[in-house]
């Protein structure tokens, strides 16, 4: 194992004289998020590798979503670089998490859970009467006449010529795949998270994945239920915040939904494909850090590290995850043994359903 702690360290280095010397030569040009990650980079290595031959620790998933103990395999990562990682197989919901609600059947009588709209008004609302109503004035057509909201399944049968709500189906017989360096790499410059990007695997087994599409591009509303998460077209369920501090985004952006889920800032959500830890939005002493980078990541003592690691941050603004990772990921990161809504990519595609929505 010293031999990759020593690998690591060579990486960091060239790494971090790289950046010293382009920091000196181009520092008008630099982004200033770029610029704190730099800094925030030489210590996080520092922490990371010089005690542990792993930052993942396999021990804080719960068993309730695991198919198997997780074990460590060779691997590569997207830079090239041969090492060892976690390999965590998850079933396609843990065993004791309750979901929902997602789509409400009528906006008249019940509530869903929530969305974060693009178009007018934008922000995070509760999918019920009055943001139907609100879309309806935008011209999208979520519902009938007798408020009956139209709910179609992404992977298979939509309400034709109207906007869909949509809610997957599960698929309990899926599996799937995640690996994760035991050793945090650091790449050249931070990867950005797009849309549906994979961000991680949380500690309750659930894979966690950048912002749901937009349903200005699709047409189609992918409901997310009161924890930020729901099924994917391949059957599994997934996270798109971070859900054991979602309540405090919720709060901040003045949306009246609470997740069933134990909320806690300072906890440990789970790790990042890169390999880091990811938490709320606070540190252990209950306050928010002021000395984050451009990925929301910084080094600090944790109640899992106490002797200090470098952890991403959940934000207030919602989707509350961090928009980019300072390290590289292991090619096939993620795998599903599901059918539908896989892209060629092996993250998920089909997210927000058939395109060519829209307006109907
Ligand atoms: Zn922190
Ligand atoms: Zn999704």
């Amino acid at each position: 194992m010293y031999r990759y702690v020593t690998l690591t360290v060579i990486i960091v280095l060239t790494f971090v004289m790289t950046a010293c010397g382009s920091s000196t030569e181009t520092t008008a040009q630099e982004p200033a998020a770029e610029t704190a990650l730099i800094a925030a980079t030489d210590e996080a290595q520092e922490m990371t590798v010089g005690s542990a031959d792993s930052v993942i620790d396999l021990a804080f998933f719960d068993s309730a979503g695991l198919v198997q103990d997780p074990t460590v395999v060779d691997c590569t990562l997207t830079d090239g670089t041969e090492t060892q990682c976690a390999e965590v197989v998850v079933k396609y919901l843990p065993d004791n998490l309750e979901i929902g609600p997602f789509c409400p059947d009528n906006i008249y009588e019940d509530e869903g859970g929530i969305w974060e709209w693009d178009g007018e008004n934008p922000g995070v609302y509760r999918l019920n009467e009055a943001f139907f109503t609100m879309l309806k004035a935008q011209g999208f057509d979520f519902y009938d006449a007798d408020g009956n909201v139209y709910i179609g399944d992404p992977a298979g049968a939509l309400v034709a010529d109207v906007n869909n709500c949509l809610e997957a189906v599960a698929d309990e017989m899926v599996e799937m795949t995640v690996r994760i360096p035991l050793l945090p790499v650091m790449a050249e410059t931070p990867i950005e998270l797009g849309t549906v990007a994979q961000v991680g695997l949380a500690i309750d087994a659930v894979p966690i994945f950048a912002d749901a599409p937009s349903v200005l591009d699709r047409g189609h509303l992918p409901a997310l239920d009161l924890c930020g998460g729901h099924i994917d077209p391949g059957g599994w369920y997934h996270w798109h915040a971070t859900t054991t501090d979602i309540d405090a985004s919720f709060a901040f952006e003045e949306v009246d939904a609470a997740c069933q889920l134990a909320q806690s800032g300072s906890s440990l959500f789970g790790y990042a494909f890169d390999g880091f830890p990811m938490y709320g939005s606070t540190d252990q002493d209950g306050t928010m850090p002021t000395d984050l980078d451009g990925c929301n990541g910084h080094v600090a003592a944790t109640t899992e590290y106490p002797d200090g690691v470098y952890h991403y941050h959940a934000g207030l603004a919602f989707p509350n995850l961090p928009t980019c990772l300072v390290g590289v990921t292991a090619n096939n990161a993620f795998a599903t043994t599901a059918s539908a809504g896989v892209g060629a990519g092996g993250g998920p595609g089909g997210d927000g359903g058939p395109g060519g929505g829209g307006r109907p």
